[in-house]
């Protein structure tokens, strides 16, 4: 049975293996500096998805991809598309209820877009509760931090948004939608801070503050696009495949576990 969920009949969905992991890549449309187009999030989180289905196409369902996402911050820059938080996270437990439903039982919501990250967390909790199916959120990025810092070029603060990981990973898929040429470095991490740094492989700020995209970054770019290279990009992105899968089928071993009411029953019955 095909990994892609669009290909499927409602009789397939009926038959299926309802212990396969369907994932769902939430991404964003959104400025990736003068280099690199709107649509980066999406074709690089699908990348990563369809990679995973290709390594292991009866453990998964690949869902069609949320194009949009939480980036408000990001519209003083022309073509963004912004969600509410409180929509996303309605739109996406949506999807996730309707395959629970449906009766599937382990879902991954992959995101590919930063700030997508604690609005998925919460979905991914929300279903838990509502459904009692297993919903799991990761930014991909997250899954192979180590693996990032042993290949970058770029020092610490290349890696962001439109920085080294993403320009490489594009130019790797479509090197012919990527100017390099339009691509300067805007490295804004500052060494001297013990508490804020947005590099996502070396990152981990202890506090988060998220400004407007427009004060801290002249072009839309936060991070070094001038030493991305294809070759890397494409280990970069065997790496996410990788680590993806392991993640699907960690996910696909979990136990179902039963809850148990403690309240003490009622003494009128
Ligand atoms: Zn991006």
């Amino acid at each position: 049975m095909t990994p892609t969920y669009g290909h499927l009949t409602w009789e397939q969905v009926r038959d299926a293996d309802k212990d396969r992991v369907v994932i769902l890549n939430v991404s964003a449309t959104e400025d990736h500096g003068p280099h690199m187009p709107l649509d980066t999030d999406t074709v690089l989180g699908m990348a990563v998805a369809e990679g995973v289905a290709a390594a292991a196409p009866d453990e998964v369902f690949v869902m069609p991809p949320v194009p949009y996402g939480f980036n408000e911050h990001h519209k003083d820059f022309p073509g963004v598309i912004w969600i509410q938080p409180e929509t996303l996270l309605a739109f996406v437990t949506d999807i996730t209820k309707s395959l629970a439903h449906h009766g599937f039982r382990r879902i991954l919501l992959l995101n590919s877009h930063g700030s997508n990250h604690p609005v998925l967390d919460l979905a991914a909790r929300k279903t838990v509760i509502e459904t009692g199916i297993i919903c799991v959120s990761a930014s991909y990025w997250n899954l192979i931090s180590a693996r990032i810092n042993a290949m970058r070029k770029s020092e610490i603060g290349g890696i962001a948004h439109a920085g080294e990981f993403e320009a490489a990973m594009y130019m790797h898929l479509h090197p012919e939608r990527v100017n390099l040429g339009r691509a300067a470095k805007q490295v804004v991490h500052n060494p001297a801070s013990k508490f804020f740094n947005l590099d996502l492989a070396a990152g981990g700020s202890a506090a988060m503050l998220m400004r407007w995209w427009s004060e801290v970054s002249p072009d839309g770019t936060m991070g070094d696009p001038t030493v991305a290279d294809a070759e890397t990009g494409r280990r970069f992105l065997q790496a996410a495949i990788e680590e993806t899968t392991a993640l699907i089928r960690e996910i696909r071993a979990l136990p179902i576990l039963p809850r148990v009411d403690h309240h003490a029953p009622d003494p009128g019955v």
